[in-house]
């Protein structure tokens, strides 16, 4: 590990829900006994603190791997600790050796447990080469963690979120918080509980695109009350944008300035002089929220050093609809495990006759474990690569006063595609969500009234989602996220804002 992780900031573990299920199901099957595990996880660095990635997990089997100890009550087979460490050290993924309590909701290491810590792990430290080895311990609703790092150093896990299906945060005992009731927030927290709404305060979401449907979740999600933001595009607004960003003035896309009748320079200053669409959105956020932090980015998510702000986001919402914004997305959620969901609307039109195919909205979660982009055959190769030509070729492929063909656009077709995003969002985050819930992307057709789910697939090859040794998953900050190439314009198929 080129740099050793800060033990300054707290440090969490993230785990996966259906592999969180399967542990649990090991460690707690009812036997009232101890059993062992080990998880090698990627790592992820960020300002909010450490992130442990949870990748690949490997079931000891009871008195085979897992035995009576020599000096506890049990204890992981030599033999099956120097499989997973080299397993470990070959990739440069964290070791964390895993065993369970009894009891509820806390959880704490023994002074045997301790013990054997400081007899085994400066040596695995060593065949790790430098990334951190630990333990972990559980109870049925709490976890606990030691951390070792070179140079004698070790952190207390924080905690661990358990993110897909509904979050669920496991800490070594309860928090006893006294949350009060805000009158600002008392209607909506009579659904989400006070608890839910002070993890909405400290959650932190990322928004990539504030045109027609970014604008629109940037203003739900500040009313909502959720505490951090960043949020990216590289446009301004223009007076075509305006029937569809939220509160949105003329003066903002210098409407008397951009006016077709004004000569071309004034037209082109008004281009170059009005708002940009993400400085609307931190305004109504702060609006709805003044005491929101908000890292309004006006520039490409495109960009490695932007595209590295949203590592570190609880949720992120993909509202630009560009095969290069999708690919990058999707590497982010399963390199970092970020859940996130993917909107947009579109109306296909014929385009000798002009006729209205088809008007549909669509979301499209991808979490780590369902939903992939790349899997469910949503990122076109081909289209990848007409967006990689640079505007200036576009322009000299075109007539030059041939007008741009702009999709069509409408206010109300985004509305539905972020109104269930942002659901699924909240339904998520505070715990209200079903276990069984469907994870199906869902599309919802106005010209036949109807509302489809379609179950996502999941190729087990596939280089992002996939659980082999060369996929993406959980890689943290060990892997690079793809470099789409850099553009100084807009892409080709932009939907316009
Ligand atoms: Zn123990
Ligand atoms: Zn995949």
């Amino acid at each position: 590990m080129a740099e050793l992780p800060s033990v300054e900031r707290p440090w969490r573990l993230v785990l996966p829900q259906a592999l969180y299920g399967r542990l649990h199901r090991h460690l707690f099957p009812g036997d009232g006994d101890e059993h062992g595990a080990v998880i090698a996880a990627g790592l992820a660095e960020t300002n909010r603190g450490v992130r442990l990635l949870a990748r690949e997990l490997y079931l000891a089997v009871d008195g085979v791997d897992y035995v009576p100890g020599k000096r506890g009550y049990r204890m992981l087979k030599a033999g099956f600790i120097s499989d997973r460490i080299s397993g470990c050290s070959e990739e440069g993924l964290v070791y964390l050796a895993i065993h369970n309590h009894g009891g509820s909701d806390s959880v704490g290491f023994s002074s045997d447990d301790l013990r054997s810590h400081e007899r085994g792990y400066p040596a695995l430290l060593d065949i790790n080469r430098g990334t951190p080895v630990g333990a972990l311990v559980f109870a049925e609703n709490a976890i606990a963690g030691d951390i070792w790092l070179p140079g004698e150093r070790r952190v207390t896990l924080a905690g661990a979120s358990i993110i897909g299906g509904s979050l669920q945060n496991l800490t070594p005992s309860p928090t006893p918080r006294s949350i009060g009731r805000s009158r600002l927030y008392n209607r909506q927290a009579r659904l989400f509980g006070d608890a839910g709404q002070h993890i909405l305060g400290g959650a932190k979401i990322g928004i990539i695109g504030l045109g027609g449907a970014g604008s629109l979740l940037a203003e739900y999600l500040g009313r909502l009350g959720v505490g951090e933001f960043v949020l990216a595009d590289p446009d301004r607004a223009e007076p075509s944008n305006l029937p569809r960003l939220t509160a949105a003035s003329g003066f903002d896309a210098l409407v008397w300035l951009a006016n077709e009748n004004n000569p071309a320079w004034l037209r082109r200053l008004a281009a170059r002089l009005s708002r940009p669409k993400v400085a609307l959105a931190r305004r109504n956020i702060r609006r709805a929220n003044p005491n929101a932090r908000i890292d309004a980015i006006f520039g490409n998510f495109l960009e490695p050093e932007i595209a590295a702000k949203f590592a570190d986001c609880d949720y992120l919402f993909l509202a630009a609809d560009t095969m290069r914004a999708r690919l990058l997305f999707n590497a982010i959620v399963h390199q970092y495990l970020i859940p996130g969901v993917q909107v947009g609307a579109k109306v296909q039109v014929d385009l000798a006759s002009g006729e209205v195919l088809d008007v549909y909205s669509v979301v499209r979660p991808v979490s780590p474990e369902s939903g992939c982009l790349l899997c469910n055959k949503l990122i076109n190769s081909a289209k990848l690569q007409e967006e990689s030509v640079s505007e200036e070729e576009r322009k000299g492929q075109r007539y030059v006063d041939e007008p741009e063909v702009v999709a069509p656009s409408v206010i109300t077709l985004n509305a539905v595609a972020v109104a269930h995003a942002a659901n699924d969002f909240l339904f998520y985050m505070t715990g209200l969500r079903e276990p069984e819930a469907t994870q199906a992307y869902m599309r919802a057709q106005p010209k036949c009234r109807q509302t489809w789910l379609d179950e996502p697939r999941k190729s087990p090859t596939c280089p992002e989602c996939g659980g082999h040794p060369k996929s993406r998953l959980a890689r943290g900050d060990a892997r690079r996220l793809p470099v789409v190439e850099r553009q100084t314009a807009q892409p080709l198929n932009r939907v316009k804002g």
